[in-house]
């Protein structure tokens, strides 16, 4: 076991650097940061930045020599950075799960191999692959690069072949997915974590809405029967077993208006929709990925309050920053800033927890916030 005192290290300095940074110096460790970013919003809050890049060679060799046990905050960590660190220290995860959640060619592919659905895809490597891939798929589909999409970047809605080519020279015929789009429901998560010895404690499911791609909403508990909960649960065992995966997993699942669940994607790290667990759980997510980093036993996931969660983005900054009185006055919201210092429409900029004792409570506290800091901009806008 890591224990207090013991230096952790964190690659990649963004938000989820920040709130696994927080959790654990709260609970008495010490944090370095590797994040060229010298504005970096976990650098802030660490013990010691080390502001260079996920390559540099002097670097990594004090990451490796300094700390106990490194983490990462995302997935698109040079691969050698992760062997290097591994082959002198415990990192979590591995480099081996880190390498199917990047790639969703790979990641589809080890889901379905573990006998869990997904969409309907075809790993697209060149323009030859489209022809068949469109005579197999129903229209329309969603054409995404294997690497490096979020948050709806690196897609291309496609309702043809011809749609289809032009995507596919669009995103740079990058290796991409050609993937079905399917009727949703509902689109879930499960945040799970798992020490080294396979000991797993799951998060409550939770619901999310995406507005343009990007993460809006997220509702805990999820409204959906309970044994689909436990399917949806289930599923994410499964692939965490499947990788023997050590340390915080998200899954996001959609629930087709068949009634049917299929995973869409994983992450191999704390997730925006498991942030509500900050307030609501008994163990935070963050606290988790210290737990599981640590060898310890993953804490006990118990919800303390139906929430709701909600993303602010950098367009409420649009034209002043928004105002937070009007959240910080209501004793049941929770404020999260990320510590950025510019604003811009689409950025993360921090979210919000309503907390209240049933769900529909927490859903109408949350929109009469929203309101009240989309308002504010709306009302400079007319008088100017
Ligand atoms: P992704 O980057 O794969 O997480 O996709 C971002 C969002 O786009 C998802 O959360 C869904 O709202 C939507 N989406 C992605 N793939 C599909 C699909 N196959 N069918 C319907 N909607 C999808």
């Amino acid at each position: 076991m890591i224990l207090p005192d013991s230096v952790l290290g964190v690659l990649g300095g963004g938000q989820l650097g920040r709130m696994f940074t927080i959790a654990a110096r709260s609970m008495g460790y010490r944090v370095w940061v590797l994040d060229p970013d010298p504005h970096s919003p976990a650098g802030s809050m660490a013990d010691r930045h080390i502001q260079a890049g996920y390559r540099d060679p002097a670097a990594l060799a004090e990451m490796g020599a300094g700390c106990a046990a490194v983490t990462t905050e995302f997935e698109n960590v040079p691969a050698e950075t992760l062997e290097f660190l591994e082959a002198r220290l415990p990192v979590r995860p591995g480099s081996a799960a880190v390498a199917i959640a990047r790639d969703r060619i790979r990641e589809k592919t080890f889901i379905r191999e573990q006998g869990l659905a997904t969409a309907p895809f075809f790993a697209i490597r060149q323009r030859d692959d489209l022809e068949q891939a469109c005579a197999q798929l129903s229209m329309p589909a969603l054409l995404k690069t294997a690497q490096l999409g979020y948050d709806g970047k690196g897609q291309v809605p496609v309702t043809s072949l011809a749609e289809a080519q032009q995507g596919f020279a669009q995103l740079q015929e990058a290796p991409c997915v050609l993937e079905q789009r399917v009727e949703l429901a509902l689109e879930l998560s499960v945040i799970l974590a798992r020490s080294a010895s396979g000991e797993t404690a799951l998060f409550p499911l939770g619901e999310n809405v995406h507005v343009g791609g990007i993460l809006d909403t997220t509702f805990v508990p999820a409204r959906v029967p309970s044994r689909l909960a436990e399917q949806a649960t289930g599923m994410a065992q499964v692939l965490a077993d499947a990788m023997d995966y050590c340390g915080v997993l998200a899954v996001e699942l959609f629930l087709t208006r068949d009634g049917e669940l299929l995973i869409n994607e994983m992450a191999p790290r704390p997730h925006n929709s498991g942030h509500y667990t900050v307030d609501a759980c008994l163990t935070s997510q963050f606290e988790q990925q210290v737990r599981t980093l640590c060898g310890l036993p993953p804490g006990a996931t118990t919800l303390l309050s139906p929430v709701v969660m909600v993303n602010i983005l950098g367009d409420l900054w649009e034209p002043v920053s928004p105002p937070w009185e009007q959240l910080l006055s209501h004793p049941q919201a929770k404020l999260h800033l990320y510590g950025k210092r510019h604003a811009r429409p689409g950025r993360k900029m921090g979210h919000y927890n309503c907390l209240a004792e049933d769900l529909d409570t927490a859903i109408a506290t949350a929109e009469q916030i929203r309101s009240a800091l989309q308002g504010h901009g709306q009302q400079v806008d007319q008088t100017r």
